[in-house]
């Protein structure tokens, strides 16, 4: 990516949802356009790494400039502890939206399963926010969302009120070092459970690659082909 194609973005808010994980806001001068689903680039510049780029999705997108990311902190990381120093009013070198993560055009009459871990969670809130909200979608949507410990539950609170208010989305907590009256394990046994009869259905998966890797091998163990599956990979 040339440097040209970096905007300078300001940091207008930081929420801190748990010690590892901040919410950043980050405002464009100008409008952008965005599809749920994508990711920006930040330069950061004068890491001590080989690349100084690193990819971040979109966990929202407001007031037509301003973008939410959810990024977890990796301590031993070159990129994200620069990320965690930076303050409200500093400013960032980010692309513009992009990606091809993204929903399809056309109205899905099939059940899309959303299956993620940890800030693999991020894309899903927008797309699931358009779908609800914007394309007023009918067919189910089911979000599989794994982590080890209750406060890895990203945006739980957005996501128990959306179940409620939307009998067509389906939320399924799935936690692996928690003794509690939820779902136990990995995500895996779980969203198989719902495929035996393997019904018409989409599927995206987004995190890091153990999970999305097994997750897109159970799938074509299934049946389900490339064309049913789409992946974001945090990871390589
Ligand atoms: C399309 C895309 C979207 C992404 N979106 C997000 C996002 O929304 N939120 C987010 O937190 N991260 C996201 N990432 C990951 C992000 O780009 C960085 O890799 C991450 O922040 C670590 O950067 P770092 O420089 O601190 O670590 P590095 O110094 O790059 O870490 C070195 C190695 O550790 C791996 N690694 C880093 N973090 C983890 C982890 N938590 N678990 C397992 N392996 C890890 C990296 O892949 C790399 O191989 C995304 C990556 C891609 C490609």
């Amino acid at each position: 990516m040339n440097s040209e194609d970096f905007q300078t973005v300001r940091v207008s808010h930081i929420i801190e949802i748990n010690p590892r994980v901040r919410r950043f806001f980050l405002e464009y001068a100008e409008p952008i356009v965005f599809q749920s689903g994508q990711f920006i680039i930040i330069d950061f510049k004068d890491i001590n790494h080989r690349y100084t780029t690193r990819s971040y999705s979109i966990a929202d997108f407001t007031n037509g400039n301003t973008i939410e990311l959810c990024v977890v902190l990796k301590e031993d990381g070159a990129a994200t502890p620069k990320l965690f120093d930076h303050q409200i009013g500093d400013i960032l070198h980010a692309s513009l939206p992009k990606g091809r993560f993204v929903l399809p055009i056309e109205t899905i009459e099939n059940d899309l399963f959303l299956i993620c871990t940890g800030t693999g969670v991020a894309p899903f809130r927008t797309m699931i926010k358009d779908l609800l909200f914007h394309r007023h979608h009918q067919a189910n949507i089911h979000l599989f969302f794994g982590g080890r410990y209750p406060e890895d539950l990203l945006y739980q609170e957005d996501f128990e009120k959306w179940m409620i208010e939307f009998p067509q989305f389906k939320y399924y907590p799935v936690l692996s070092r928690t003794e509690w009256s939820g779902l136990k394990g990995y995500v895996h046994e779980h969203y198989l459970k719902l495929l035996t009869t393997q019904p018409k259905a989409h599927f995206y998966i987004c995190g890091w690659s153990e999970m999305v890797k097994e997750t897109r091998d159970n799938l074509k163990e299934l049946g389900y082909t490339r064309q049913d599956i789409k992946i974001e990979l945090y990871d390589s």
